[in-house]
């Protein structure tokens, strides 16, 4: 297909230049959006302790004009972040206690989670990393060797996650060499990436990166992130569809969010959405207590009630599975 090709190399020449230019100012992303900062209420404090950052292809999906837009709502800092809610820490998930001396994340049987790269490519308000020391983390080369070395003395490790901050951060070179090397782990029968990159720079997803991941020796699960059904560009549509023909299996994660996306007709869109492009809804997470992200909070009662809805309109397969996170635990908890 000669047309997508065409598109394809045009990202592929632009997404370190995209991500360069991302929105990192309040003021300016306002002056794009035609807002004034008298209709909406920032906190730049907010934004010093985890800072405003916005792509141009995901400020590019919020509606002009409109202080409300769910998208919007999602990356900038507003005066409740600097409110103290009941419950709320920095890190409400225990990853530090978890992440292990070889720079993994072994909390579930069978999975190990890679912490690559320690930044994204846009900074979500409600992120449960927002006040977590993930820098410290990541892998540099010697972390790496190390951590594969972990991975080739646990046998019943049969998946490794790539995860972060935002794994295809990283350059084609460098995923294709971690791909070699998981792929010589014979127990390893499957690679995941997590990202909201597919959604948030689709111009990401390039010929190179299609290569590495079509190429892998192994299956390669991508779970993507999306919370609302605009976030669904035409270019995001086209980003899916390439990942999809390389056949790459693809899953959605969302966070369910205040304001955002807490009303039945939002999520059932976003279901109906994501199949029409080729990514299966997988789960609905309820909000990680994190410091900061207090308004954001749908309670639980509320939230089986939303499921509910959706089950009553939607096929079972296009229901998320609504979880939690609960420190210590071995798996994520279902809700619903
Ligand atoms: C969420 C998570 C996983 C993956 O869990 P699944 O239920 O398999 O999607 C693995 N490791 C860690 C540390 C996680 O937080
Ligand atoms: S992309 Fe994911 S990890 Fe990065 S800030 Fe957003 S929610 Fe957090």
């Amino acid at each position: 297909m000669p047309e997508l090709n065409e598109q394809t190399d045009h990202f592929a020449k632009n997404w370190q230049q995209q991500l360069a230019e991302a929105f990192t100012d309040i003021d300016e992303l306002c002056a794009y959006l035609n807002l004034t900062a008298l209709q909406l209420p920032i906190a730049k404090e907010a934004a010093k302790t985890f800072a405003l950052k916005v792509p141009k292809s995901f400020a590019e999906a919020i509606e002009k004009g409109n202080p409300d837009d769910p998208l919007l709502r999602q990356v900038l800092p507003i005066r409740d972040e600097m409110r103290d809610y009941p419950g709320y820490s920095a890190n409400p998930v225990g990853d530090l206690e978890a992440a292990n001396a070889a720079g993994v994340l072994h909390k579930y049987h069978g999975r190990v989670l890679l912490i690559n790269t320690g930044s994204c490519a846009i900074n979500c308000r409600y992120c449960f990393r927002r006040s977590f020391p993930y820098a410290d983390l990541q892998l540099g080369k010697e972390k790496e060797i190390g951590a594969l070395r972990y991975i080739r003395e646990h046998a019943d490790i049969s998946e490794v996650i790539l995860s972060g901050g935002d794994p295809l951060l990283l350059s084609d070179e460098r995923l294709q060499r971690l791909f070699r090397q998981i792929a010589g782990i014979d127990h390893v029968k499957r690679i995941r990436i997590h990202s909201r990159l597919p959604i948030v720079l689709p111009a990401r997803i390039t010929l190179g990166l299609l290569d590495v991941l079509t190429q892998s020796a192994k299956p390669v699960v991508m779970v993507v992130h999306c919370n609302h059904p605009n976030e669904i560009t035409e270019r995001v549509a086209g980003a899916c569809r390439l990942l999809k023909q390389g056949g790459i299996v693809l899953l959605n994660q969302s966070v369910l969010l205040r304001g955002v996306n807490d009303k039945a007709a939002d999520l059932i869109a976003l279901s109906e959405r994501l199949f029409e492009h080729g990514v299966m809804p997988y789960y609905l997470h309820l909000l990680d207590k994190v410091s900061g992200a207090g308004h954001f909070e749908v309670g639980e009662a509320e939230a089986l009630a939303l499921v509910r809805h959706l089950q009553a309109e939607l096929p079972g397969y296009l229901v998320p599975k609504l979880v939690k996170e609960i420190a210590g635990a071995d798996a994520k908890q279902r809700v619903l």
